[in-house]
């Protein structure tokens, strides 16, 4: 499982320094330190050179920045409301210092105004027979297209193909891709001051049309009329399945076909988001192990990286994903030495606007 082959040889020159990738790079060819980042567009080309200097210097090879969160795009694509090609300028800077960009989008969240009005039809529904697009769970935003309708996968597909084609871009970073939260984090339902002992109708996805017809076909059965869907295996698997084959099948060959890497944020109480993650054929994989919305200690993470390691039965990286407002003092650095004794093959921060000029100070200790 720890086994790793570097790159013995490869080395390229930057500004005269000879600047070996072998300690940088796993045998993916994937950094090991990430930041997740959401730009600000009042930022000027000049303080993103110094942003990209400060997180290099501090041992982060990776930014995650979110140039797509569900209802406007930072980069050129076809159908969108194109904000700025904020994307397309920022890579090259960000190459010069010396860091990979992974283009974070949103995958199944959508907000856009146009998709809402044309095509209200292709969001999930929930058991009580209620959409997405008008009475979504727990907050306004959370409008869910469904990952098993041909016209989704193919609307997602573009988005990828689109970033993947973009030169110099390093990855693509899938995020919320996955159905609502059947049962939320338990340190987050007092937030919505609900108690979710068990999976309730209103939280249970996805119950479409197109899904029930296609679940019916299938096995003769209307998944409405499953009397205990939580404890039917395999109307659950089938709902995994409609995210594994969106992955697998649609996103992951259109980043490959174009030699970018693709990885993904994704839960660490993955049943209960639908995210059979441990089935994607990812190039590496992103866990967010924000412990307190777990109620749990920072020890907490290194033990989901074991648990990651233990479903995914592969060689595929690792990085734990951490949420700097929950560690206190040197937590940061104790929880990340504690993960990769347990075999974190990097770590990913939440997020850059939390790092504190202490943090830095201790990301050099960390990526040392
Ligand atoms: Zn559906």
């Amino acid at each position: 499982m720890k086994k790793r082959t570097f790159l013995k040889t490869t080395g390229i020159v930057i500004g005269g320094m000879p600047f070996l990738l072998n300690s940088f790079t796993n045998k993916k060819g994937l950094p090991k330190y990430w930041v997740w980042l959401r730009p600000s567009l009042k930022t000027t080309d000049s303080e993103w050179v110094d942003i990209f200097k400060k997180l290099k210097e501090s041992g982060v090879q990776a930014v995650l920045p979110q140039i797509y969160s569900s209802s406007s795009a930072l980069f050129e694509i076809e159908g969108y409301t194109v904000q700025d090609r904020w994307l397309e300028r920022i890579i090259p800077i960000a190459q010069k210092e010396g860091i990979e960009i992974h283009a974070w989008m949103w995958t199944m969240i959508c907000n856009d105004s146009k998709m809402l009005e044309e095509h209200p039809d292709y969001y999930v529904v929930n058991r009580k027979g209620e959409s997405a697009a008008t009475s979504p769970a727990y907050v306004g935003y959370y409008k869910f297209l469904c990952p098993r309708r041909p016209e989704v996968r193919a609307y997602v597909q573009h988005r990828v193909k689109t970033l993947a084609s973009i030169p110099g871009l390093s990855g693509v970073h899938l995020d919320y891709v996955r159905m609502p939260d059947v049962i939320l984090a338990e340190g987050l339902q007092p937030k919505y001051n609900i108690v979710q002992d068990k999976e309730y109708p209103e939280y249970d996805y996805c119950y479409c049309d197109y899904c029930r017809s296609e679940y019916k076909k299938k096995s003769g059965i209307d998944p409405m009329e499953i009397e205990d869907p939580e404890n039917d295996a395999d109307w659950y698997q089938f709902r995994y399945d409609a995210v594994n084959d969106m992955v697998n099948n649609f996103l992951v060959p259109e980043a490959r076909s174009r030699g970018k890497k693709i990885t993904a944020a994704v839960f660490p109480n993955w049943e209960s988001v639908r995210q059979q993650w441990h089935k994607w054929d990812l190039d590496g994989f992103l866990p967010m192990l924000y412990h307190k919305f777990y109620n749990a200690e920072y020890q907490w993470i290194g033990e989901e990286v074991v648990k990651a390691k233990d479903r995914l039965q592969n060689d595929k990286p690792v990085y734990a994903g951490m949420f700097i407002p929950h560690l206190k003092g040197n937590e940061l650095v104790l929880a990340y030495e504690d993960a990769k004794s347990k075999g974190a093959d990097g770590f990913a921060l939440f997020a850059h606007g939390n790092l504190k000029d202490e943090d830095y100070v201790m990301l050099k200790k960390m990526t040392k």
